[in-house]
């Protein structure tokens, strides 16, 4: 739960009002309860009252203002008036990463959702340390952002799964969906081409699969079974090895400029 004013977040996302994700149905003159946290934050963290006015989103019916209609300490309810934005559907672009530790699994979900990842999810390598990953906290960094930055729309937070099983059924359960597989082994130089040429076969807002290795990269046996994959294309994101964070942020939007909405 952030305000805009926050930070130098760019005009159009900021209204200067609070932003708040609520899994709730939208509807004029509707009310919604807000759950612990949430009515903490408005009541005793920004100390708001009755009557005063936050944004409101589910992910799926656009953005809403609604006004503070009950305050206690402990529980807010909220009137929902009118809505001030249409649903806005994010770019069919998915964020596949082996996970990497907390801190900078926070940091990969909250910037590839600002950067209009439509879903992420862990996958586990060969050679991927951190096993476990809380999906609570992927969600609950994906729902900041969102609120943060002015989605309307929110990403898709999947389960860790093993990068074996995800590519055993992939092509029953996510056919037309493409493989962009960052591969540090990859010829440099070759990215903007490799992707205008996809764009230029009818990539752009295609759905798309970025897939991010673990800090250890993936191993000969996973490289080869992703290089013979017809529905995989490798590419490089530069001469320069990058850390998986840093590698996830830069494939998105190399992707986003080429083959999203940018
Ligand atoms: N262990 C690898 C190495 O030392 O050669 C580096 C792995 S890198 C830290 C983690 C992941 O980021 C890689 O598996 C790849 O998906 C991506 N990555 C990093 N640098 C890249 C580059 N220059 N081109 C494409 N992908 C890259």
């Amino acid at each position: 739960m952030r305000d805009d004013d926050d930070d130098d977040t760019p005009a159009h996302c900021g209204t200067g009002k609070t932003r708040l994700y609520v899994d709730a149905a939208m509807a004029a003159g509707g009310d919604v309860a807000l759950d612990k946290d949430q009515s903490h934050y408005l009541i005793n963290v920004l100390r708001m009252g009755e009557g005063e006015r936050v944004l409101v989103f589910n992910g799926r019916d656009g953005e809403w203002a609604a006004e503070i209609a009950e305050a206690s300490k402990k529980a807010a309810v909220l009137r929902v008036i009118e809505r001030t934005r249409a649903h806005q559907p994010l770019p069919d672009i998915w964020l596949l990463f082996a996970p990497v530790k907390r801190a900078r699994l926070d940091f990969i979900a909250q910037k590839a959702t600002e950067m209009g990842a439509a879903m992420i999810q862990p996958v586990i390598t060969h050679r991927t340390v951190v096993s476990r990953v809380k999906d609570q906290r992927l969600q609950a960094n994906v729902i900041e952002a969102a609120e943060q930055c002015g989605l309307v729309a929110l990403p898709e937070v999947r389960e860790a799964e093993k990068l074996d099983a995800l590519l055993n059924h992939w092509a029953e359960r996510e056919a037309p969906r493409r493989i962009l597989l960052c591969d540090e082994a990859a010829a440099p130089g070759g990215a903007k081409a490799s992707l205008e040429a996809l764009a230029a076969d009818g990539g752009r807002g295609a759905p798309w699969a970025l897939l991010i290795g673990p800090e250890g990269g993936f191993d000969a046996e996973e490289r080869a079974k992703l290089h013979a994959r017809k529905d995989t294309v490798a590419i490089s994101l530069g001469p320069r090895i990058l850390r998986a964070d840093t590698a996830a942020i830069a494939a998105l939007a190399a992707v986003q400029m080429v083959l999203g909405d940018w």
